[in-house]
């Protein structure tokens, strides 16, 4: 089963993926790092200070990376939604985001443009217009074990293929950022 952990910069997807290396019944793959160490990308956006990623090389070595021996492959990144059929969408109120990513070396035009998009939910939006199942986790209170937690939760009902209670426990649109939306 591959399951993609998307969402905005700074939500919580590289944390609480680290813990989930910890766990021999998860193969991680952090996407972003793999995209630079292999060159899977078409264009430098050096205005933005980012890659452009090549998503068909980037599905096809992902599946080429698929490890059977595991239950489950993770794919860590805000781009995991294109290639994954499942996926969990970190979510964080932009207050709390503003405060992740300002401790980042990010630029003022960076850190707007991503508090942005987690207000408008275009990550949350994507993923709804393209995945089969889509699972909506709010980090903005807790902690990042108490966010491993739930991704556990989420994943124990997918193997069960029980998943009624927990579509609805985190179905998209159970956070709303829009009293956020500024100027
Ligand atoms: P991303 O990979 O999505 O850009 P990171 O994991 O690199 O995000 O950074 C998220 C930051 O938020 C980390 O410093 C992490 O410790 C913090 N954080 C606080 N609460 C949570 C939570 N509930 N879940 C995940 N991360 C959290
Ligand atoms: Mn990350």
């Amino acid at each position: 089963m591959l399951i993609g952990i998307t969402g905005t910069p700074g939500t919580g997807k590289t944390s609480v993926t680290k813990l989930m290396e910890n766990d021999p019944s998860y193969q991680v793959i952090h996407l972003n790092e793999l995209i630079r160490e292999e060159n899977l990308y078409s264009e430098v956006d050096h205005e933005r200070d980012c890659v452009v990623a090549d998503m068909d090389l980037v599905y096809n070595r992902v599946l080429e990376l698929q490890d059977k021996l595991y239950p489950v492959t993770i794919v860590d990144s805000h781009l995991s939604h294109h290639i994954a059929d499942i996926v969990i969408v970190l979510r964080t109120s932009p207050e709390k985001l503003k405060e992740r990513l300002e401790k980042r070396k990010y630029s003022v035009e960076k850190v707007r443009e991503n508090l942005e998009a987690e207000a408008l939910d275009i990550i949350l939006a994507e993923a709804v217009d393209w995945c089969e199942k889509v699972f909506e986790l709010n980090t903005t209170g807790g902690t990042v074990d108490g966010t491993f937690k739930d991704i556990g939760k989420i994943i124990k009902a997918l193997k069960r293929g029980e998943t009624e209670e927990i579509e609805q426990a985190y179905r998209p649109g159970s956070v709303d950022w829009s009293d956020y939306l500024f100027d």
